[in-house]
């Protein structure tokens, strides 16, 4: 695959980043970055300003900010309505005017993007010609459909700019070097961009797509890498298995960036413990570009880059908005893409809002907490107790040993019955039993007992397999019918 950044003329590109243009001493770089996007389309456009002002960036509150996020949801409206013929038929069907978008709550009547719109014909999202196409995207089709995203120069630079801040963000100076983890899916790559943002913000990468833990290690020791960033569960394994060889505190990493996949909290303290370092969420969807948010050092939820994305929690049933700090379905607008913008994309992951300010010192910009699983990945056990993969992940990968696991689900008569196979560095007896004991102490488990609905656990102990990894893309298989 060819790196599309070797077609950028780098040294230009470098003078247009804001990222590049930060004080490494900055507090809070991707507060600030958000903050100077906000205020230089104050500059640029009169109808912003006659709300907002001209704020300094530093100046902008939560109110500007959310102006700013309307400004751009209406431009983008009335781009796509120009541009893309899957909008231009919504707006008309609809009637809908971007004029009629003045409130955080008015978005609602805006009808929603299905992902399968987007499956079934990406050419209607594309705005641009495709000689402006610099780079198209698939998205790796964890639910099924392939998607694909296209992206314009400016898109690209938009993307590679804040990933810049945020690594900023949890610490990465110019003499750092980050090693990126992302084992090759075909054509899914984050590493790509990553790689592409490190090298136009002038800090180290190196990137190490292999799934050798020997091989990662020595690469490591090599490049004198300070940072990690990869999938979650990638990570964890490596950590897991490279922890029986050596000291990895003597490797002197600050900090550990885990991606694509929730991280319950006792995989959190297993890495942190190992690494002697603070390891960090991070959260993002092809359909946006990949790197949406971001964990601060509080630990408290993940931080949205709210200058190019719009992030809505809606009660999938009623299409509300939730209240603070209440489950829902997140919803995310491309405030900024060219090449295909989305506008109100259901992501069906399930995450609730979080009000800024945050304690870490960002004062403008909001929060989403920790995704609790996907909408179609939310399971009913015994007597309908709802039920999130996180809290099996929470549970399982609790017990000490415990690399992964996979989760089927089948029935057995009226019962439901829950059948573990967990890959487990020890003995197989106590692995077994300590599973068990973790996920029997789960109250949905338990009141499944009690109401004789769950057949017995079954868990099945196997040692680390270390070619055969796979990404979990999905752990628990529901074979059952009625649902
Ligand atoms: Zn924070």
């Amino acid at each position: 695959m060819l790196n599309p950044l070797k077609s950028l003329a780098i040294a230009l590109a470098r003078t247009k980043l804001q990222s590049t243009k930060m004080d490494e001493e900055t507090p809070h770089p991707l507060e600030e970055w958000i903050q100077t996007k906000v205020a230089m389309e104050a500059r640029r456009s009169s109808a912003l300003r006659r709300v907002i002002g001209s704020p300094k960036p530093g100046e902008v509150d939560r109110k500007a900010l959310r102006e700013y996020q309307l400004h751009r949801f209406r431009h983008q409206m009335l781009y796509t309505g120009e541009n893309a013929p899957f909008y231009q038929r919504r707006w008309k069907e609809t009637g809908l005017k971007p004029e009629e978008i003045r409130t955080f709550d008015d978005l609602c009547k805006v009808p929603l993007t299905e992902p399968s719109d987007l499956a079934e014909n990406p050419f209607e999202f594309l705005c641009v010609s495709q000689t402006k196409v610099m780079r198209a995207f698939s998205t790796s089709g964890t639910s099924g459909q392939r998607k694909r995203l296209f992206y314009t120069r400016n898109d690209v630079l938009g993307v590679i700019d804040p990933i810049s801040a945020a690594l900023k963000n949890v610490g990465m100076r110019k003499n750092d070097t980050l090693q990126i983890m992302f084992p090759a899916i075909d054509a899914w790559d984050p590493g790509l961009m990553l790689e592409g943002a490190c090298k136009l913000a002038g800090l180290n990468a190196v990137k190490a797509s292999m799934i050798d833990v020997d091989e990662q290690l020595r690469l490591m020791k090599v490049n004198h890498t300070t940072m990690m960033i990869g999938l979650t569960s990638f990570i964890y394994r490596l950590t897991l298995l490279a922890k029986e060889k050596e000291d990895l505190r003597s490797y002197g990493i600050k900090a550990l960036i885990l991606s694509a996949e929730p991280m319950p909290e006792a995989m959190r303290r297993e890495l942190e413990n190992a690494w002697g370092c603070k390891a960090l969420s991070q959260y993002g969807m092809t359909e946006m570009g990949l790197a949406t948010t971001i964990e601060c050092n509080e630990k408290d939820g993940l931080h949205i880059n709210e200058a190019d994305f719009l992030p809505e929690v809606i009660d999938p049933k009623t299409g509300e908005h939730v209240s603070e700090g209440e489950d829902g379905e997140l919803i995310w607008t491309s405030l900024s893409f060219e090449g295909s913008p989305l506008l109100r994309y259901r992501s069906y992951d399930i995450s609730f809002p979080i009000e800024p300010p945050c304690r870490c010192g960002f004062r403008a910009v909001g929060m989403i907490g920790k995704i609790k699983g996907r909408m179609d990945m939310q399971t009913k056990v015994g007597f309908g107790e709802k039920v999130f993969p996180l809290l099996f992940d929470e549970a399982v990968l609790g017990v000490k040993g415990v690399l992964g696991y996979h989760l089927t689900i089948d029935k057995d008569g009226y019962k439901d019955r829950l059948s573990f196979n967990v890959e487990y560095i020890g003995d197989p007896n106590t692995g077994k039993e300590q599973v068990l004991g973790a996920i029997s102490g789960l109250d949905e488990i338990r009141s499944g007992f009690e109401n004789d609905l769950l057949a017995p656990i079954e868990v099945k102990v196997v040692p680390p397999d270390q070619k055969g990894w796979v990404p979990k893309t999905r752990t628990i298989v529901d074979n059952r019918k009625q649902y």
